[in-house]
Parts: structure tokens; C-alpha cells; sequence
């Protein structure tokens, strides 16, 4: 395809959201009704998307000849610790953004995130726009019940966007949170704890259970020798007990309890039945440093250890993709979430591998790609979010080929637009080349 930039103007050289921008010739890609339109005119205008008709004169124009979606979500993102530097910080960012992810939830906040949180909403660091959690609610950081009230209201007054709830929490402490959060309106989300349990979790406001943490548990008959023990991670102890017809009844009550999902089913497929060696040799892992490859694989080789063989982890799996289709059939949200950067979830890049197994788990690409987009706006109560209709932020992925064809066009990047910034591939590229050169470029290869 070929992209045409009429006129830059300086403006949007610096990446400023000032200025005017027309997509001639492109089709738009509706995520809620599965239809495509005619090739058509779209205009943003300081970071909003117009009638292209009232645009007089464009700041530039881009030949598009593709197919424009709303720009994708992570929504269970690690954004990392500031200590780890600000390159690895903004390197990070920028292959989410390169990967067409506009908007990420971060699932492990810290201070520096707030601060970056603003940067990247005046474009002074480009990336994603960054929805952040603060420090993790567990078993180590909530000592009571006060201690979790106050810690509550710490984070809702530092500003923090949700609390991020991680394993070994008691009742007690999740019943305070709950309550607190609650009375101060900001969402918690993330594990259910295994003292806490899913039954608890149902009758809460809780806003997105991630992992898919706790399912397991209830899917073993109380006569199982298994049922009640030690699930493991993400229950893959309880394999051997887990039945299906539990699924119908857990989705159905997760609806009703109005709670929605991040499975990150991706990450869990990497680590129980992926192709380690395969996985390590793709394209994406240039962008990840040799220490942190290795560190994946070896984590890889010790979770490998708890199943009993490979065709448990097929069925662990497979459970789970069918949970992923009835939870979604039954009405509850499914919210697109890899996990990234983790066992081998390539920040961005594992987005696209999480729509794809959301089609294989049977939903529609629409539906699809719903989870990173409309849903997502949806989940957050964004009006002007997840949409490509007039008066909508211009946060864009305009691909080569139609993703409600085959889910993996969603890869066919030629540009990302956020929030009126546009970075056509040329400039992606440069941004990744850079990316892979300082992760030491190629040297997976040895490992
Ligand atoms: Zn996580």
C-alpha cells in the first residue's frame, strides 16, 4: 500500500494533536455490527474525528486505501517500574503503540506512573494513553482490615484510576476494600484470592475478574478428592477434576453479577502448550532483551513441571477457551488483556495473539476485536472511545487488509493515530529498529 503524505505540517512533525488530518479512500470497520463501509473521507481535527467535509484545507493528507478500526486496548498491561529506566519505560510504550495499542490498563501502578500517565496525555512521551492501577492489595500488603480501608484511600486520593487486587487476600480484607472502594466509586479489579473465592467475588462490585482467576475451583464436584485443595496457578492443580458442565452456570451468574473478564488466555497457552522454541524464535522477541528471554523460557520450564502430561495441559486449555466463548455467549464482557511484557506476551504484539485465540474460542473477528475496542469503552463509560463516527477521539489503527476476514489482519499495520498524532509505518519502523537495537537485536537466537 502506498501512503502518501501531502503536507506535514511542523506541527505534527513534534507530535502535537493540533492540526488537521484527512484519511482519503478508507474503509471503516464497525466492531459492533460486523460490516464494513464504502471507501470513504475521514477528517480529525485536534485530535477528534470530523466530517472530513469541513475540513477546507488539511495539515495533511494520507492516502489510505485500507481499512480504519478503532486503535486496540491491552487491559492487563505491565508497564514497568520506573527504576527499571526510563528508555525500557518509553521502549515499552512505544511497541505498545507500534502494535496499534492505544490505550493500556496498567495492572501494577506505582507513583512515577501517574506521572507518566500525564505525559502521555500531552504527548510529551508518545504511547498508549495509560490507565493505571496503583501498588498491588495482597496477602503481604493488607495486614487487616484498617490497613486495606486506609490503603484504599490513599490510592483514590493520589489519583490512581483502580486498585489492583493480587493473590492472598483474606475476607475480611476483601470485604473492606469492597466496602471502601465502593463508597468512594473507584473500581478494583484483577485475581480472586483463594480464601476470598469466586462465590465472594459474584456478590461484589468487583469490576474485572483477570486470568480468569477462580473459575477452576468451582468447576470441581464437591465429591472430587481435588475439589477444595490447593488450585495452584490459575487452578492448574485442579485439572484433573475440572468439568465442563460447570461452564454454563458460571457464566451465566458472571453476567448477572455484571462483572466482566481479562482472560489473558494468550499468556496461559504460552507457558501450558506453546512451542517454546517456536515462540522464542519469532520475529517479535527482537524487541526483548537476551536476560529477559531467558528469564521467560526458565519460567516456562518450571510451570511445565505441575502438569501430570501434555494432554492435561490440552484440556486445561481448552477448558478455558470454552469458558471464554460461554462467558461471552451468556452476555458477560470480555475485555482483550495478554499480560504484557510476561512469558513470552510481547508487549503489543501479544494483543494480536489474544484476538486470534478469542476466534478460535468462537468468537466472530468483530467480537473480537469488540474486546479491545467498543467493549473497552463500554467497560471504562467512554462515549467518545472505541468508535470512528464524528466527535470521536482519533486513536486509529488504519490496516492493509479487512480484519473481519481473518483476525490476523489486524496485523497488516500501515499507521496508528493517537489521539490525533499520526505515525505511519516509516516512523513505526524507525521507532522499532531502534527498539530491537538496544535489546541486543537477534541474540535470542543463542539461547
Ligand atoms: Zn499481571
Amino acid at each position: 500500500m502506498r501512503i502518501l503524505i501531502a503536507a506535514l505540517t511542523l506541527t505534527l512533525a513534534l507530535g502535537a494533536q493540533a492540526g488537521s488530518l484527512v484519511f482519503e479512500n478508507v474503509r471503516l470497520v464497525d466492531v459492533k455490527d460486523g460490516s464494513v463501509s464504502e471507501p470513504m473521507r475521514v477528517g480529525v481535527v485536534d485530535g477528534f474525528i470530523v466530517d472530513a467535509d469541513s475540513i477546507e484545507q488539511p495539515d495533511a493528507t494520507v492516502e489510505a486505501d485500507g481499512f480504519l478500526i478503532p486503535g486496540l486496548a491491552e487491559m492487563h498491561a505491565h508497564v514497568p517500574q520506573m527504576r527499571a529506566g526510563e528508555q525500557v519505560v518509553h521502549d515499552t510504550l512505544m511497541l505498545w503503540l507500534a502494535h496499534g495499542i492505544t490505550t493500556v490498563r496498567g495492572m501494577l501502578g506505582e507513583p512515577g506512573h501517574l506521572t507518566l500517565r500525564q505525559q502521555l496525555a500531552n504527548g510529551e512521551v508518545p504511547g498508549p494513553r495509560l490507565v493505571t492501577s496503583g501498588p498491588s492489595f495482597n496477602g503481604s500488603s493488607v495486614s487487616s482490615p484498617e490497613a486495606a480501608r486506609r490503603m484504599v484511600l490513599a490510592q483514590h486520593e493520589a489519583g490512581y484510576d483502580l486498585l489492583k487486587l493480587h493473590p492472598g487476600l483474606w475476607p475480611q480484607a476483601f470485604d473492606a476494600i469492597v466496602e471502601s472502594a465502593d463508597r468512594l466509586g473507584i473500581d478494583y479489579s484483577g485475581h480472586v484470592s483463594v480464601a476470598v473465592g469466586l462465590e465472594r467475588v459474584f456478590e461484589s462490585s468487583q469490576g474485572t475478574i483477570d486470568h480468569l482467576d477462580g473459575y477452576a475451583q468451582l468447576m470441581v464436584p464437591e465429591d472430587h478428592d481435588r475439589h477444595g485443595t490447593d488450585p495452584g496457578l490459575f487452578g492448574v492443580n485442579l485439572i484433573d477434576g475440572m468439568v465442563a458442565d460447570r461452564i454454563p452456570d458460571l457464566a451465566r451468574r458472571t453476567t448477572d453479577a455484571g462483572i466482566a473478564n481479562v482472560p489473558t488466555q494468550s499468556l496461559v497457552e504460552n507457558w501450558a502448550t506453546g512451542d517454546v522454541d517456536a515462540l522464542m524464535q519469532r520475529d517479535a522477541m527482537r524487541w526483548i532483551p537476551a536476560d529477559m528471554a531467558a528469564q521467560w523460557r526458565e519460567r516456562v520450564t518450571q510451570l511445565r513441571a505441575s502438569y501430570d502430561s501434555s494432554a492435561d495441559a490440552e484440556r486445561y486449555v481448552e477448558l478455558r477457551r470454552r469458558l471464554i466463548r460461554e462467558l461471552h455467549e451468556a452476555g458477560a464482557m470480555i475485555l482483550a488483556g495478554a499480560d504484557s511484557p510476561q512469558i513470552l506476551s510481547v508487549p503489543g504484539d501479544a494483543i494480536h495473539h489474544e484476538l486470534a485465540i478469542y476466534v478460535d474460542a468462537g468468537l466472530t473477528p468483530a467480537e473480537a476485536l469488540a474486546t479491545a475496542t467498543s467493549n473497552v469503552a463500554d467497560y471504562l463509560g467512554e462515549k467518545n472511545r472505541g468508535c470512528l463516527e464524528p466527535g470521536c477521539v482519533a486513536d486509529l489503527v488504519l490496516l492493509e487488509s479487512n480484519p473481519l476476514e481473518d483476525i490476523d489482519h489486524t496485523r497488516s499495520i500501515q499507521g496508528v493515530m493517537r489521539a490525533g498524532e499520526w505515525f505511519d509505518r516509516g516512523r513505526l519502523d524507525t521507532a522499532l529498529e531502534a527498539i530491537a537495537e538496544r535489546a541486543g537485536g537477534g541474540t535470542t537466537e543463542n539461547l
